[in-house]
């Protein structure tokens, strides 16, 4: 079976997500594939970043977003021993949302997918994996469309705009032929989850612990605290051989506050393993096809802004390239546009994360006592500089604000 749409969205993703909202709205015929038959993803991160909620905000679905329970991250603290540094704060930013928001991403995005369903150019097909680009024939390479499959055979579908938004593995982006460019990531990550008790609502364990050549960053999620035990890049060999007691015992004495539930990790299939990557891709684009988010640029854990950085690139592309779709004139000036406007935020905030990693993350785990850097103590001390760890993790250079403001047709 082969039918047409303007743009074609391969992957339902955060940027994915947001991308088919904003195009439905402006009235662009959009079409989002997604693999999975459902958003349900253990261990994406939930992370909702201050510049997000504005831009919602602007469609007038931040309020109704923060009306489902969710956590609030106000504060991102180092403990080493006894001594405990803010190294963002992000209630002084100047902001209606002074907070980084914990919303379950299955969450979020079934949230963003049911607005989209209210445009009745929006069309979501989920349990549908692209296997193949649809390129024109006569040698300009031009992408057409994509092919794809799901529980009913094959089909095409042919679009004026193809966007890889399918993520850090990224099967269009290898079919289009682009290639990436991996930075330094020296790090790994195991992914753990213990449970977060009622009466612990008010307490705040957010933050990275350091210790004994360990770190760990625990985040709040409303009803569990998810731990992100740091490892060196390629040894998860050594801490599995070390077994998983030594693991327990480890969080335990990083995360005294939660000694009581580690035994809650009784098998190795408990624990996520990431194995941690930063790349970008030089070019984004080539004619009919366009690269954004992870597909574009594989974000470190570091800061967790994976997802507002897909969410960016989404509002990006929706602003230059709606109007062009609704015309029929997209060129591959327009794309380069795109990666021209989200370029420079994304070096900058890759940049940030290499230093984060080289200052405080290799220091934490090369096994001698910690310390943290001058840098990062006069960044969390002097008045002018404090604000911004925070000001470059909640809004980066250049967030994103929607131009959306035509809606397009409802049903
Ligand atoms: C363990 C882990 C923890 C993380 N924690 C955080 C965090 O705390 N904060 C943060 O900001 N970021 C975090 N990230 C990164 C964040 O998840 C990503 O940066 C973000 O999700 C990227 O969004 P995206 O839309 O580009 O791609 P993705 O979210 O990866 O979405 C891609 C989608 O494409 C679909 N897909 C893949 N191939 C195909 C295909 N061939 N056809 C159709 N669909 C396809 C996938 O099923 C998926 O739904 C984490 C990542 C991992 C792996």
């Amino acid at each position: 079976m082969t039918d047409r749409t303007s743009c074609c969205i391969v992957g339902g993703g955060p940027g994915g997500a947001i991308l088919a909202l904003l195009l439905s709205r402006l009235g662009v015929h959009t079409v989002l594939l997604e693999a999975k038959k459902d958003f349900n993803r253990a261990f994406r991160g939930d992370t909702v970043h201050p510049s997000t909620l504005e831009m919602l905000d602007d469609l007038g679905l931040a309020t109704r977003l923060l009306d489902r329970p969710h956590g609030r991250l106000q504060r991102m603290t180092l403990r080493s021993g006894d001594t405990s540094t803010v190294l963002g704060d992000f209630s002084r930013l100047r902001t209606r949302f002074p907070f980084i928001a914990m919303i379950p991403q299955a969450e979020f995005l079934e949230f963003i997918v049911n607005e989209a369903k209210t445009y009745s150019c929006f069309d979501v097909r989920m349990g549908s994996r692209v296997t193949d680009l649809i390129i024109e024939e006569d040698g300009d390479g031009l992408v057409r469309g994509v092919r794809y499959r799901d529980d009913n055979g094959e089909h095409e579908l042919r679009a004026q705009l193809t966007v890889a938004a399918d993520g850090r593995s990224s099967h269009v982006r290898t079919l289009a032929g682009f290639e990436t460019r991996p930075n330094a990531a020296a790090m790994d990550v195991m992914w753990v989850v213990l449970p977060r008790k009622d009466d612990e609502q008010g307490i705040d364990l957010t933050g990275f612990r350091v210790g004994h050549g360990r770190l760990v960053v625990v985040l709040a999620r409303s009803t569990e605290w998810q731990l992100g035990y740091v490892i060196l890049k390629g040894s998860r060999h050594t801490v599995k051989e070390a077994g998983l007691a030594a693991l327990r015992t480890e969080v335990a004495s990083l995360v005294p506050e939660l000694a009581d539930r580690v035994h809650t990790i009784d098998a190795w299939t408990d624990i996520h393993f990431l194995s941690v990557e930063s790349s970008r891709i030089p070019t984004w684009h080539r004619p009919g096809v366009l690269a954004i988010g992870d597909a574009a640029h594989v974000m470190s854990p570091i800061a967790g802004v994976g997802i507002n950085y897909a969410i960016q690139d989404a509002v990006a592309a929706a602003n230059r390239l709606a109007e062009p779709l609704l015309a029929g004139t997209v060129s591959d000036a327009d794309l380069a546009a795109v990666q021209h406007r989200r370029e420079l935020p994304t070096r900058f905030i890759q940049r940030f994360q290499a230093i984060v990693q080289r200052l405080i993350v290799a220091r934490a785990l090369d096994g001698r006592p910690f310390r943290l850097p001058l840098a990062a103590r006069l960044v969390s001390r002097v008045p002018g500089l404090r604000n911004l760890p925070a000001r470059i993790v909640g809004w980066g250079i250049r967030p994103e604000r929607s131009c959306t403001q035509r809606a397009g047709p409802r049903p």
